[in-house]
């Protein structure tokens, strides 16, 4: 426990259940003294957060596929809760069949549905903070990104290009809300077993390899994930900005 976020309130995107790396990112900057409110996508992810979550003022839904939900969440928050400092943005979603063998098998409604969830969502939820004077200057926004995005990662295809997209709406978005005293960074995180992970073909492998190719053997946590989310929502990164950061444990080194 410390108080690096004590009086900060920080909106988490994309909490599935424990294993996911937003959980890992809220329980690390909860124990800085930071207030967490919960963003779900749907009923049926309601009864999962709702299992971590014992406080239902504290979760509100938000589906990023739709501008109306996204306006209807943000302003229920601020009703709620007045400005806020932060948010994270853990949310990406492809099908299932978009995520195996080769991208020649890519179809136009696949890559779309992965751009829209898994990158245009930064943009669509960081334009309706704005609209809504929803962040209180220092602010700090931190989306969940992935190697796949520079190298050619077996069945991540069109994922991969998504996150490509992403970083690079995190540069832009940086660059356009930096006059806001609003910083914009991504970390890439090393691979985690979380549900996201379950619907890529060979997720197993994927993470076998991910493993062995950690410095020590050793996997990524999501707290340790967690820790570096905690970092960046705090004044001591106000430096850092538009920047994709690894918590990979050196897997992109080697
Ligand atoms: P997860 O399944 O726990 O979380 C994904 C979340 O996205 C879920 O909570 C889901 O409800 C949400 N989501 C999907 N579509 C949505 C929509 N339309 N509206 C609102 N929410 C929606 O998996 P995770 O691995 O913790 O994923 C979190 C982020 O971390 C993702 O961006 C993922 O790509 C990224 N990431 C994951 C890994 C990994 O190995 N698990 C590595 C690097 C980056």
């Amino acid at each position: 426990m410390g108080n690096l976020l004590s009086g900060k309130k920080i909106i988490v995107m994309g909490v599935a259940n424990k294993r996911s790396i937003a959980w890992g990112c809220a329980r690390a900057m909860a124990d800085q003294g930071a207030e967490i409110i919960y963003t779900y996508q749907n009923d049926r992810l309601k009864k999962s957060i709702s299992r971590l979550v014992n406080d239902d003022d504290h979760l509100i839904e938000c589906d990023v596929a739709s501008d109306e939900s996204i306006k209807a969440a943000f302003a229920t928050i601020k009703e709620r809760f007045g400005q806020v400092n932060g948010l994270v943005h853990a949310i990406a979603y492809a099908k299932k069949d978009e995520l195996s063998g080769s991208i020649l098998n890519a179809s136009r409604e696949g890559y779309a549905l992965a751009q829209d969830i898994s990158a245009y969502s930064l943009l669509a939820v960081s334009k309706e903070a704005e609209k809504q004077d929803l962040l209180t200057a220092p602010a700090s926004i931190v989306t969940l990104t992935y190697f796949g995005s520079e190298r050619a990662v077996p069945n991540y295809n069109v994922m991969g290009v998504a996150k490509a997209a992403l970083e690079a709406n995190v540069r832009y978005l940086a660059r356009d809300l930096g006059e806001k005293n609003v910083r914009v960074n991504a970390i890439s995180a090393g691979a985690v077993k979380t549900l996201a992970v379950t619907g890529i073909k060979g997720h197993s492998d994927l993470l076998k390899e991910s493993q062995s190719r950690t410095v020590d053997g050793v996997d990524v946590t999501t707290t340790e994930i967690g820790g570096a989310c905690a970092f960046l929502m705090s004044d001591m990164s106000t430096g850092v900005v538009g920047d994709v950061i690894y918590v990979d444990k050196g897997v992109h080194l080697i």
